[in-house]
Parts: C-alpha cells; structure tokens; sequence
C-alpha cells in the first residue's frame, strides 16, 4: 500500500481525477476580491482564513492541477 501512495504521489496524470465523478469546474466570475494562485495547503488555509477570520469570501483559488 505505502508504494501504491507513492507511485499516486509522483504521477503527474493524477488518475483520480480521470476515474472521479467530478463536477464540471463553473464558469469564473469577472471579478474577485482575492485571487489565489495554487491550491495547496497554503493557498486552500489563506481562502479558509480569510473567510473565516476577515469575512472575505468573494475568492478566487486557482489550481492547475486536480484540487
Ligand atoms: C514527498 C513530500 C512529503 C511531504 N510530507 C509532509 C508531511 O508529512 N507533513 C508536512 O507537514 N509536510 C510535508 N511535506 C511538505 C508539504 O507538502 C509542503 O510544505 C506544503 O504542501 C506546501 O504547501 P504550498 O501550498 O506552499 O505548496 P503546494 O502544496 O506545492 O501547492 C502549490 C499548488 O500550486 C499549484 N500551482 C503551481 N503553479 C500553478 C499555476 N501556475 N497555476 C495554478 N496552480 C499552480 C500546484 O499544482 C499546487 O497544487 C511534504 C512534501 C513532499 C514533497
């Protein structure tokens, strides 16, 4: 099991975005208050936090692989 994290870990394909049933990604807004580049941990807790902590929630996290 911990090889088979691994190899997932080192893929670049991310296969479980191919085999998910995902949603379509929506239409983007033509204007944020915050845009986000990467969703990481860090720009998924600084989108947290901003909501939570300064009320700001009209944010844009942009990812370019799977989030
Ligand atoms: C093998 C490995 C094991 C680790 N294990 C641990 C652990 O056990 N515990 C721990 O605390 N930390 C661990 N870390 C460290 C941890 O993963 C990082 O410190 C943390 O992920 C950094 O977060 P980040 O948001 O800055 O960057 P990332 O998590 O790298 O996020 C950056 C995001 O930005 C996206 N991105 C990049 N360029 C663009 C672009 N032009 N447009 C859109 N999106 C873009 C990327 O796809 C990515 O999703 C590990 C790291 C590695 C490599």
């Amino acid at each position: 099991m911990p090889f088979a994290l691994l190899k997932y870990g080192l893929n670049n394909d991310y296969p479980f975005e191919k085999d998910a049933d995902l949603p379509a990604p929506t239409a983007l807004k033509r204007r944020y208050d915050v845009v986000i580049i990467g969703g990481g941990g860090h720009g998924v807790a600084t989108a947290y936090y901003l909501a939570k902590y300064h009320g700001i929630t009209n944010v844009a996290v942009l990812e370019k692989g799977y989030l």
